[in-house]
């Protein structure tokens, strides 16, 4: 078969939008910029104003008019120097430079004209507004253009006024689709012909009158799938700030999630209850047309962020994302006269469509005696003047028993076309918001079964939509997979534990656990379908040789940044595993609130304050998260789970006391048998027992942490006392390799010391004992064939005394130090979060 011409067949159209974060500095457009020289192929650019430019355009012309004239004063000089600014960075001194700020300057000086004018009259209409408002996106686009140009790329502006139709509705016009096909048609088909990308402002048309409408805020979208869809574009990619469509609103649900996938009617309805990341109508030009839309990363532009088209994926999810419209009103027609008459819904609708006001939802009450529905707040009185005038008879009869407005309500949706083949939605959801005692106002089921729609007060519509997250699950949707597949683990530390995980994770029985991510102080390396053990242990080998993980391939960030960036983009189950042995508190705080379950063999977040624990079990207990910290005490030994059981079976645990140190385990048993105590602690420490100081262990701070986790999983919620300390005082403020160095002069007085215990049958043992009242860590002569006497090496032991285990305690014992055990111990909670 020959195909000799599939190479050459030409690349499709695809439209391109630039969001107002896209464009918001020099660096943003040299991006921008980048991108579209990176991409071969025809393509339309649409861009957005700089970001925040509409926002102020808007105030300065409002504060003029109320009046405060300098306000519009102000605006218009940031105007000229942001765009001023941009022309300097972007384009080579001469005429087109020259033009550009020239443009930027008239532009300015205009829109401080026409504000002031306004201020006169003290009247701001719709029409000036848009008028004042369009240049953001002309100037951006203008920039845009000039930087295209000026890169090498055959690029023109073209004024979406000058081809966009709109019906004249100032502030929220609609387009003409017809007319706005022809005349794009006409206007950039034979730009596109000669090999020219056409650079178009986006929000913006023509109404009937020829005067510039705008499409509503977030018009651009629009403006990008009407192009794509009148010159029968492959697809059209919006370019945004966050990582696609989420499953929610990542500022009132933090563990939001990327949805790899969406069906252009989820996506429609998700728009049209107010997510912002699209323009409520941009879908409407693409029913039918078999155009794919994309969001996607603008500053991460390698990954495939979210397509929106007529596939169905994520087929185990009924539900796949949430919406919350605010600043709503609930208005209400209630009378006995409603039921069974026929029209009455028909007339009020019929009186609100007259009034030109919206409704965003229709509810039903209970008691069907009454007709509900939502619209924006600043409309309800209109609306409910309108209505009563309607049913000023009914009223007078008493058929009509009033028409009223509840203020300050939220809207959320709860989309997904799996509900439809799927019972109970709407139970879970109203169990899930009941659980927390939020009130639902009024509950309608779209008639597509694409969504349901619940009224909350507004002050409690972020945690109802947290709450409604949850129970679909929706933090677990992540690269399409089903929940239940995988575990993704994010290691905040990469040492010796976590190359031994690593090592382990990779390995038999372990498959459900994927390391995608790691983080050290330089930055973090990460992969969302999970690090390969070849690169984790090339990791492993860089380490070794002093690197750090953005030396090697990683980037640089902190770790908030790398958190933030990680839980934005598609993992599963997110497992975020503390290895370090740092003051991680606030870190994990945030991971919380993130979406990750913590797993920790770090102890310092877990020994610190009292206040600092509870913070921690507390955020997250109310975020719904699951902490678990086995390989902070005994490593691998079964400690923590031991206590649990104890507890789960109804025993109450009354004392805990161990040697919990392996490193001071090791070094104390080889004094038994004469060793020097500078030398045992010299192997302890080449054999890896010790933390990186040895110092931490030496002086009991490290047992006493341990003691310290068990008195408050015992109930414990005092200060914590000290530790008796084995480093001499003198020792304690000196370099590590003085240390080292001085340490052997102390050897005499230790030989002294434990010949005299030996004496009398005895060794000496550092022994933590942990009770409900209290912990203590200190060094004690015990009996030689006593448990704790005859523990040898790094082995722990910890003997727990209970109600029921009281003359003689339970006793738990092995090997309690190093890093394999340490990631075993890890293992055991990642594997305990992903069965439970
Ligand atoms: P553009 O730069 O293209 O105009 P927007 O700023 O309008 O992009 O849209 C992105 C914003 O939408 C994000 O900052 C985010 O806070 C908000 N948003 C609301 N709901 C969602 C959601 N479900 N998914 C992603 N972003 C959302
Ligand atoms: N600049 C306009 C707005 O902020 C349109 C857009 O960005 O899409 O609403
Ligand atoms: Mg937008």
């Amino acid at each position: 078969m020959a195909r000799k011409r599939t190479g050459r067949s030409r690349p499709r159209l695809e439209v391109w939008k630039f969001g107002g974060a896209s464009v918001a500095d020099a660096a943003a457009v040299r991006h921008a910029v980048a991108l579209v020289q990176a991409h071969r192929g025809p393509l339309v650019v649409v861009v957005s104003a700089l970001a925040g430019v509409t926002d102020a355009l808007l105030d300065g012309s409002r504060r003029a008019v109320a009046g405060d004239p300098a306000a519009a004063t102000a605006v218009a000089a940031t105007f000229r120097r942001r765009h001023r600014e941009l022309a300097q960075a972007l384009l080579p001194r001469g005429a087109a430079r020259v033009k550009l700020m020239a443009s930027a300057d008239a532009q300015a000086r205009e829109y401080e004209e026409i504000a002031h004018a306004m201020a006169a009259l003290a009247d701001l209409s719709e029409r000036a507004s848009d008028t004042l408002v369009a240049r953001g996106e002309r100037a951006a686009s203008a920039v845009v253009a000039a930087a295209l140009h000026a890169a090498g790329r055959r690029a023109v502006r073209v004024d979406a006024a000058e081809f966009v139709s709109t019906d004249g509705r100032h502030g929220a016009a609609a387009p003409d689709l017809a007319a706005t096909r022809r005349q794009a048609r006409a206007l950039l088909l034979p730009l596109l012909k000669r090999g020219v990308t056409p650079v178009v402002p986006g929000f913006i048309g023509a109404g009937p009158d020829g005067t510039v409408t705008t499409l509503g805020r977030g018009g651009s979208d629009l403006t990008a799938t009407l192009v794509a869809r009148s010159l029968g574009a492959a697809r059209v990619v919006l370019w945004k700030d966050v990582a696609g469509i989420l499953t929610a609103d990542p500022r009132a649900v933090p563990d939001a999630r990327l949805l790899p996938q969406l069906h252009h009617r989820e996506a429609a309805e998700v728009a049209y209850f107010g997510a912002k990341v699209l323009h409520p109508r941009a879908l409407i030009p693409l029913d039918g047309s078999g155009i794919a839309l994309h969001v996607r990363s603008f500053v991460h532009p390698e990954r495939p962020g979210t397509e929106v088209s007529t596939r169905q994926t994520l087929a185990d999810y009924p539900v796949k994302a949430l919406a919350t419209i605010r600043g709503q009103a609930l208005v209400t027609v209630a009378g006995k006269g409603l039921m069974g008459v026929p029209g009455m819904a028909a007339r009020t609708f019929g009186a609100l469509h007259a009034e030109g006001v919206s409704v965003s939802t229709i509810f039903q009450s209970s008691s069907e005696s009454s007709i509900g529905f939502t619209l924006p707040g600043v409309e309800a009185d209109r609306a409910v003047a309108a209505l009563r005038a309607a049913f000023r008879e009914e009223l007078k009869a008493g058929l009509v028993d009033g028409v009223s407005a509840r203020h300050g309500v939220a809207v959320i949706a709860v989309v997904g076309r799996g509900m439809a083949g799927t019972p109970g939605v709407a139970a879970r959801v109203f169990t899930a918001l009941s659980a927390s005692r939020i009130n639902v106002i009024a509950i309608a089921q779209g008639s597509s079964e694409l969504n349901i729609s619940f009224v909350v007060e507004e002050a409690e519509a972020a945690e109802a939509a947290r709450r409604v997250h949850t129970a679909f699950q929706l933090g677990k949707i992540g690269g399409g997979r089903p929940p239940g597949h995988s575990t993704d683990v994010v290691l905040l530390g990469f040492g010796r534990v976590s190359r031994a995980l690593a090592g382990m994770a990779a390995g038999a029985g372990n498959g459900r656990i994927r390391i995608v991510a790691a983080l050290d102080r330089s930055g973090y390396v990460f992969d969302a379908r999970g690090l390969s053990r070849g690169r984790l242990l090339k990791l492993a080998e860089g380490k070794d040789k002093g690197k750090l993980l953005a030396g090697l391939g990683g980037r640089r960030a902190s770790a908030q940044e790398a958190l933030h960036e990680i839980a934005a983009h598609a993992v599963s189950r997110p497992v975020l595993v503390d290895v370090t042995a740092e003051e991680t508190s606030d870190l994990l705080v945030t991971a919380l609130g993130q979406g990750f379950d913590l797993v920790l063999a770090n102890k310092k977040p877990l020994a610190g304050s009292a206040a600092a624990y509870r913070r921690l079990v507390d955020t997250a207990a109310s975020s719904g998260r699951r902490l678990r910290y086995e390989a902070t005490v005994g490593a691998g030994l079964p400690v923590i789970d031991t206590f649990r059981k104890l507890v789960e079976s109804g025993d109450s645990v009354r004392r805990v006391e161990g040697c919990v140190s392996g490193t001071l385990g090791f070094v104390l048993s080889s004094l038994d048998s004469g060793k020097a105590f500078s030398e045992a602690l010299r192997e302890a420490m080449a054999r890896g027992y010790t933390e990186p100081d040895p110092r931490e262990d030496l002086s009991g701070a490290d047992a006493l942490r341990k003691g310290l986790i068990l008195a408050r999983l015992l109930g414990f919620a005092g200060a914590t006392p000290h530790a008796e300390s084995l480093v001499v005082r003198a020792l304690a403020g000196v370099t590590l390799q003085q240390f080292l160095a001085r340490l052997p002069g102390f050897d005499g007085a230790w030989r002294t010391r434990v010949a005299r215990e030996a004496a009398r049958g005895r060794v000496l043992r550092y022994v933590v004992i942990a009770t409900p009242r209290g912990v203590s860590a200190g060094l004690r002569a015990v009996p030689r064939d006593s448990p704790f006497g005859s523990l040898q090496g790094t082995r722990n032991l910890l003997s727990f005394t209970t109600r029921r285990y009281h003359a003689e305690p339970l006793v738990v014992a092995g090997p309690g130090a190093g890093p394999e055990v340490t990631a075993a111990g890890i293992l055991n909670d990642i594997h305990a979060l992903g069965s439970e």
